[in-house]
């Protein structure tokens, strides 16, 4: 952990973590682009960075160098390095379809931002909150490292 934080000190600017999130709003029809929004209303303390549901589009509403509240952790690592990636999980979405477009987003994003799949995390792993819910029993499981890695592959074989 200490030198992972040596190594954030180093790059105050770029940010090297991943945190994987879910909305926790399973009322149909609030979709990523409702997500948006939701978070990009200045008076709602929370941001992130990207949101995904099971459509074609995903949702951007911070820069990937803006320091995003989604972690818990007030001024602490979770906030000020890693890029926050919230999961729709509305009723009215495919959550498996979700969990691939965002399997997809964070691979683009990993070679975008040379961010190894070791530092996909969850909120959870920063501030103990129960997020992404639904992902979390398994995330540090080799399926859940596959999922990622699996498209990571198909789309290099592309
Ligand atoms: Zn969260």
């Amino acid at each position: 952990m200490y030198f992972l934080k040596f190594l954030f000190s180093l790059q105050p600017l770029y940010k090297n973590v991943f945190s994987i999130h879910e909305t926790a709003n399973t009322a149909p029809g609030t979709t990523a682009f409702m997500h948006s929004n939701y978070v990009r209303n200045a008076s709602i303390p929370t941001s992130c960075h990207f949101t995904v549901d099971d459509g074609k589009m995903s949702y951007q509403h911070l820069p990937t160098y803006e320091t995003g509240f989604h972690t818990g952790d007030g001024s602490g690592d979770g906030n000020r390095n890693s890029i926050g990636i919230e999961l729709c999980v509305n009723s009215s979405g495919d959550f498996s379809k979700t969990r691939r477009n965002a399997a997809v987003l964070v691979r683009k994003l990993m070679q975008e931002h040379q961010i190894l799949i070791y530092n996909v995390v969850t909120h959870n792993h920063w501030s103990g909150k129960l997020c992404p819910a639904n992902l979390l029993n398994q995330f540090d499981s080799l399926e859940t490292r596959l999922w990622i890695q699996r498209y990571q592959f198909q789309m290099m074989k592309k």
